[in-house]
């Protein structure tokens, strides 16, 4: 098995997973990114004197298979957990309040910070708890999540003060847009799965660190080399082509791009019994870095109501990031204007930041962060027509939302399918 080769194409945590667990098996993985930076969107760059994140990234305590990955890169100390789920929240013109689970069963373990929630009348609370207990207990719920906390008759108030803001960047897509299913499985998998599976961590290290951990176990990873096109003789993947022409040949070859980079890749995927790639309508994300003169707000991280801002981290003292997920409306927007309605927003929940003079701000964007989970959306799984030739992607049918979770999952999995299946056909 050893003398087999995999080529691995996309360097994000997709690519990388399938890599270090093909060298698992005992197979040979080479991978090949298109961009100077590795990692894909879980990444971090220089400007200037400081090392920025592409985006805020966040964890959940139900993400087994990302923290078991980060702990087999030895990384686990540079990442942070909570022990159990606390929130703060901000809202404008009203004190700040903090959602605290106890340390009881789940889903019980919620009722405590649903209590604590007094932005909210209390059969309101009644209602999320009740939404919360029931999701764990459905099988699968159909039509858009709008439609479906309308059915569960949440109140505008649930929505806007506990739905939106956990809902909206957990799906990363608007209420209405996303299906009621995936907001089914955020509630049961980390509300209702267990006392751990909701609680919040992130790295405590700029987040190139991870790919760059990971490529130091996998050895060959080539940057700034795209890949062209899959090379393919008599019915047979043979390798690849590289942008410049090159052609390389491999015993299989793994696709960890997004699906409109694996669109061009294939030229015509439904020869490779690749379908469904036009459904997948790209989400962006927007944070916009402030750095203030005025350290130290005495918070990690905090939810904001009501607000296109929806969370704010102080990754360092005087240094916030306010992420604004399913951004549409705004991810074209000029970088002047968005720091302008970060501090606005941020100024008007914070009064202490009222007065700060801010320093210097950045802003970061991803136009393509995530695909909306649309009702009925069909995902590809790892497999393909061919037996040496398979895919990977947070976007692939993992069973979870497109997230640094599904990225190792959707990787292992194409990694496992190919030994399995594919590299006995290649010979
Ligand atoms: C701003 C932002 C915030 C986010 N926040 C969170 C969060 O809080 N929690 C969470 O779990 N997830 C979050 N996500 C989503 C998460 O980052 C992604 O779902 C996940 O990292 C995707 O990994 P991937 O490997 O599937 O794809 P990618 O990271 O997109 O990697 C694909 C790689 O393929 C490369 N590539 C493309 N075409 C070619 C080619 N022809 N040849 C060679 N290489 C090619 C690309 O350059 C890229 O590096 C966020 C995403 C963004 C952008």
């Amino acid at each position: 098995m050893a003398a087999h080769q995999v080529a691995v194409v996309g360097g994000g945590l997709a690519g990388l997973s399938a890599a270090l667990e093909l060298r698992r098996l005992g197979v040979e993985a080479e991978v090949f990114e298109r961009s100077r930076l590795l990692g894909g969107k879980v990444t971090s760059y220089r400007v200037g004197d400081t090392e920025i994140d592409n985006g805020q990234h966040v964890y959940l305590g139900c993400f087994t298979e990302f923290r078991d990955f980060v702990a087999t890169l030895g990384l686990s100390a540079q990442l942070r957990l909570q022990e159990r789920f606390e929130v703060l929240l901000l809202r404008r013109g009203a004190a700040p309040c903090r959602l605290r689970a106890a340390n009881w069963p789940a889903p019980w373990h919620l009722l405590p910070a649903l209590v604590g929630h007094r932005h909210l009348s209390w059969p309101a609370r009644l209602q999320i708890a009740w939404t919360i207990a029931r999701a764990r207990g459905m099988e699968h719920a159909p039509g858009t999540c709008a439609d479906w906390l309308a059915r569960q008759r949440q109140s505008e108030a649930a929505r806007r003060f506990f739905w939106e803001p956990f809902l909206v960047p957990a799906l990363n897509a608007p209420l209405e847009a996303a299906s009621a299913e995936a907001a089914r499985f955020v509630l049961a998998t980390a509300f209702a799965g267990s006392r751990q599976s909701a609680c919040i961590g992130f790295a405590n290290v700029p987040l190139a660190r991870i790919a760059e951990a990971a490529a130091n176990q996998i050895g060959q990873v080539y940057c700034r080399m795209p890949v062209a096109s899959i090379w393919e003789q008599d019915g047979i993947v043979r390798g690849i082509r590289l942008a410049d022409g090159r052609t390389l040949p491999y015993d299989g070859v793994v696709l960890a791009v997004p699906p409109r980079a694996l669109a061009r890749l294939l030229r015509d995927p439904s020869r490779y019994g690749v379908a469904g790639l036009g459904a997948f309508h790209p989400q962006p994300i927007v944070d916009v870095h402030l750095w203030f003169d005025r350290a130290d707000l005495a918070f990690d991280f905090a939810a904001v109501l009501d607000s296109p801002l929806q969370w704010v981290f102080q990754k360092a003292p005087g240094y916030l990031c306010c992420s604004l997920s399913a951004a549409n409306g705004l991810v074209e927007r000029p970088s002047a204007e968005l720091v302008t309605l970060c501090r606005r927003e941020l100024a008007a929940a914070l009064p202490a930041l009222a007065s700060a003079r801010l320093l210097r701000a950045l802003v970061t964007r991803d136009p393509e962060a995530t695909y909306v989970p649309a009702p009925g959306l069909r995902r590809p799984g790892p497999a393909t027509a061919y037996p040496n030739l398979a895919i990977a992607g947070a976007w692939t049918n993992t069973g979870w939302l497109s997230t640094m979770e599904s990225a190792v999952r959707s990787g292992r999995a194409a990694a496992r399918w190919i030994v399995q299946g594919g590299m006995r056909h290649a010979r």
